[in-house]
Order: C-alpha cells, then sequence, then structure tokens
C-alpha cells in the first residue's frame, strides 16, 4: 500500500504523475503565503518503506508509470545518498520512466552540490519546481522566503548548471500596490539571470492559518485588481529575455490565461496585455468563482 500522509500537494502539471512522498511536510515551512505543510512535522521517510511503496505500485499500476513526482514541500533537501537509492528502486520498477520530479525549496538548493544534482539528474531526476515568487528583495523578506534575490539566482543557476530542467513561479501581487511594477521588473531581472525552461504566475491569495491571512484581516495586503495584475503581469513578461522557455499563467489563481513559447511569442503576450489594459471591459478575464481558490 502507499501510505500517504495529507493532504497531498504537487503542480498542475504532475496530474497524472505517480506520487511518491520521500519526504512530509516542508524543511523550511516559513514562507507567509504557504500553508500547504504547516501541520506537518518535516520528516525524511525511511528507504524501506518507499522500496515497499514502489513495489506495490508496480504491481497495481503495472511497469508502465512514466512520471512520479516526490513530494512534499521540498524533498530535494533529502540526502542525496536515499534519493539515488529512491530513483534506482523507480527505474528497476518502471523501465518506461521519463521523468522524475521534485519541489526544490531555495534552501534546498543551497544543500546540494552541483555534482550530487548532476548525479540525481543522470539517475532521472530532471525537473525542479522552484517557487522564486519575487525578485525583490522587500517583497521576498516581506514574504520571509529566506533568500534575496542575489540568493535566488545562485540556487536557481546551480540546477542548470547540473543540466536540471527548472519550472519557477512568480507570485503576482506579492508587492502589493506600491511595489508591483518594481516587483515585476525585478522578478523578470531574476528569472532572465535563471533562464529557467519554464515560467509561470500565481496570483498571491490568503490561504487558512498563514500570517499571510493573519495580514489580510487586519487590512494590511492590497488585493490588486484584475486589471492591475494585468499591468503587473504586462511589466513581468515585456521585461522578460528568455533563450528558450515556456510560459503559463494558466494556474487556477490567474484572472487571464496566458502561454507561449519565449523568445516567439513575447510580442503577442505582451500585445494580448497591452489590449487587455487599453479595453479591459473587454477582457476576459476569469470570474472568482471558477478560480478554482
Ligand atoms: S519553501 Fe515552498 S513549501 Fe516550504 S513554506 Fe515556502 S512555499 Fe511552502
Amino acid at each position: 500500500m502507499i501510505h500517504y500522509e495529507g493532504p497531498l500537494f504537487r503542480p498542475p502539471s504532475e496530474a497524472s504523475s505517480l506520487i511518491l512522498q520521500v519526504t512530509i511536510g516542508c524543511s523550511y515551512n516559513d514562507c507567509t503565503f504557504c500553508g500547504m505543510y504547516r501541520h506537518k512535522r518535516f520528516r525524511v521517510r525511511p528507504v524501506e518503506e518507499l522500496r515497499e511503496e514502489i513495489r506495490w505500485a508496480r504491481d497495481q499500476l503495472g511497469e508502465g508509470v512514466r512520471k512520479v513526482f516526490l513530494a512534499d514541500g521540498d524533498a530535494l533537501v533529502a540526502k542525496a545518498a536515499l534519493l539515488e537509492q529512491v530513483l534506482a528502486e523507480l527505474n528497476a520498477a518502471f523501465p518506461d520512466l521519463q521523468r522524475v520530479s521534485v519541489y526544490a525549496s531555495p534552501q534546498s538548493l543551497q544543500v546540494r552540490t552541483v555534482e550530487e544534482m548532476a548525479r540525481l539528474r543522470e539517475a532521472g531526476l530532471t525537473q525542479y519546481y522552484l517557487g522564486i515568487e519575487s525578485g525583490h528583495d522587500t517583497v521576498l523578506e516581506r514574504l520571509k522566503k529566506g533568500v534575496d534575490a542575489d540568493e535566488m539566482i545562485r540556487v536557481g543557476r546551480k540546477a542548470g548548471e547540473a543540466g536540471v530542467k527548472l519550472s519557477t513561479m512568480v507570485l503576482l501581487g506579492a508587492g502589493g500596490r506600491e511595489l508591483s511594477e518594481e516587483h515585476a521588473r525585478e522578478s523578470a531581472r531574476v528569472v532572465n539571470a535563471i533562464q529557467p525552461r519554464f515560467v509561470s504566475t500565481l496570483v498571491m491569495t490568503p490561504v487558512e492559518d498563514t500570517p499571510l491571512m493573519e495580514e489580510a484581516e487586519r487590512g494590511e495586503v492590497d488585493e490588486l485588481t484584475p486589471v492591475e495584475l494585468a499591468a503587473e503581469l504586462r511589466a513581468f513578461v515585456g521585461d522578460l529575455e528568455l533563450e528558450g522557455s515556456i510560459f503559463r499563467s494558466n494556474h487556477a489563481s490567474n484572472y487571464l490565461t496566458l502561454g507561449g513559447s519565449l523568445p516567439k511569442d513575447k510580442p503577442a503576450l505582451v500585445a494580448a496585455l497591452d489590449e487587455v489594459l487599453a479595453h479591459p471591459e473587454h477582457a476576459r478575464f476569469v470570474p472568482d468563482w471558477l478560480r478554482g481558490l
């Protein structure tokens, strides 16, 4: 059996992946906006349990599993030797395995060396999801991300050096009204410096049991309007200088669903956002009841 300790989270693009909980919770667990693992105490699971679950999954699902996601919040922080054992088991159980991916906090990228990440990539761990959230130091500090923009760039580049594909997230609205444009531009600067394979945006939304929700209840959080968020997204996309990335704003929290390959589709994305800003009354904003929050 697989004994999931809920609640489970995974990126939208891992909807069809087998989820294996290598760690429980998040080793950092301090970001003000994140309520995913507040009630879980962080621990790394024993390899024997994971081995049993992999074998059980092979017996239940057959050998055809192609994608595996290693949960919970930052399983990359587990020792490289353990991750290597898990990858060896996965490769033995699923000969058609194409991709293993994981959430990588900046803190987990600080502890893993480039050599370890390269070895793990060769064993199949080819993609990390990294929440950059902002490239603005004041915003990162307010969010208690635990790193500044320079450190975010350094750790993001480490993954790139190891040949790992990075899928990065930026939190629209995280700078409030006052820092909106600076947050957009600084975030683009950090993303440009990292050159991730994927860039996506989410809209910062206070959720239960988080410091951000407490701030919102005290009236300290600006909730940007869909048009203000479109202006922020326009500033962000306009400053992106990417050499070969996919951009998406398809997470359920977004008001505008956009996507494209960069640099090719940048002019079309910018034009679409300019059109929204010029004629917001005709824009197709996703209504709140459909945003799946
Ligand atoms: S590092 Fe990720 S999972 Fe951990 S608290 Fe921050 S956002 Fe949440």
